[in-house]
């Protein structure tokens, strides 16, 4: 049941207990929610705790309470009195569906949430779901210090690519203002998760050396097999350089992360690429989606350009 923000800060003061958990493969504003709700919520003096079912990118130790974000362990069992899924659908929270027991709050801005949860409140106006946490803080009246601040920019920041994308609204700019009044250092947090090992830099060098353009050039991608990622992990950043290739509307990266299991991220500066990402059971944004397929690399690669070409066709 889709519910407005005010409810939302209804729900979450009438509860004391409070699970947060974001999704899978997380980014930088399910991190950053997060988090940032985490502090919030601590402020007024609830029990909070964080779980999300992945590995933690070590570059987001730089925001405070990183150290306490958990990971689900096998047959682990969570009562509270609410769990709260942010920047996510609750097919992709992983085993924390099953670990808390308690109704579900969902907090979102992806146009694709399968409404599944017992509330959602849902934006697609917000470029992040760290915009609308920072509009609930205000509802609950938080006060927004600086703990809060570094992970809801790092939210903003990221999922707007760093306020060049074009989510990025003068709400978010607002936002982003009134953050830094909080305190947040905007360097502190590029620096942190720009710096890469100098190895990857060289990865993506190489990476980037198997690019293919397709459709006149409208089109692409790069893919890296099993066996190439078992040589050298797939660089972050990859899928932004595709994009900015002169004349490409459609960008993707599809990486055989395990055997047979394909991570497909899609951007674009035009097409929906949520047609794309729906039709092998993923999601997103407009411009920013993604999809997993379970193919190997080559078949995955097959299906997934059939897909883009036949989806920028039908724009045609
Ligand atoms: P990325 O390419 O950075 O992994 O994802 C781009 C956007 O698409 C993000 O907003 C992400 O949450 C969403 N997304 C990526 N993969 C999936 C997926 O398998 N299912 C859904 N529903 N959304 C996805
Ligand atoms: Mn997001």
């Amino acid at each position: 049941m889709q519910i407005s923000l005010t409810e939302t800060a209804a729900v979450l003061k009438s509860a004391q207990s409070i699970v947060i958990t974001a999704h899978v493969n997380p980014d930088g504003d399910a991190i950053g929610s997060s988090l940032g709700l985490m502090h919030g919520l601590k402020a007024l003096g609830k029990e909070v705790q964080v779980f999300i079912d992945d590995d933690i990118p070590a570059a987001f130790s730089v925001l405070p309470g990183y150290e306490l974000i958990g990971k689900p362990t096998e047959g682990q069992s969570i009562a509270a009195d609410l769990l709260v899924a942010v920047d996510v659908s609750l097919d992709r929270i992983g085993k924390v569906a099953e670990m808390v027991i308690a109704p579900v709050l969902n907090i979102d801005h992806h146009i694709t949430n399968d409404n599944q949860a017992d509330k959602l409140y849902l934006d697609g106006t917000a470029a992040a779901t760290a915009e609308i946490i920072y509009q609930l803080l205000g509802e609950l009246g938080v006060i927004c210090d600086r703990d809060m601040g570094m992970c809801l920019y790092t939210g903003l920041a990221t999922d707007t690519g760093w306020f060049r994308f074009s989510n990025t609204t003068p709400e978010t700019m607002r936002t982003a203002a009134d953050l830094l009044a909080c305190g947040v250092v905007p360097n502190l947090i590029s620096e942190a998760l720009e710096q890469r090992p100098f190895a990857e830099v060289q990865n993506l060098a190489s990476a980037m050396q198997k690019i293919e353009l397709l459709a006149e050039g409208k089109v692409a991608g790069v893919c890296l097999d099993y066996a190439a990622l078992q040589e050298h992990e797939a660089p972050e950043g990859l899928i932004g350089m595709v994009r900015v290739i002169e004349g490409v509307d459609v960008a993707f990266t599809l990486k055989e992360k395990e055997p047979n299991l394909c991570r497909v991220s899609l951007r674009s500066k035009g097409l929906d690429v949520t047609k794309i990402a729906l039709q092998f059971g993923g999601g997103g944004h407009v411009r920013a989606a993604g999809c997993t397929i379970a193919k190997d690399c080559a078949a995955a690669r097959i299906d997934l350009i059939k897909v883009i070409l036949q989806v920028l066709e039908a724009e045609h």
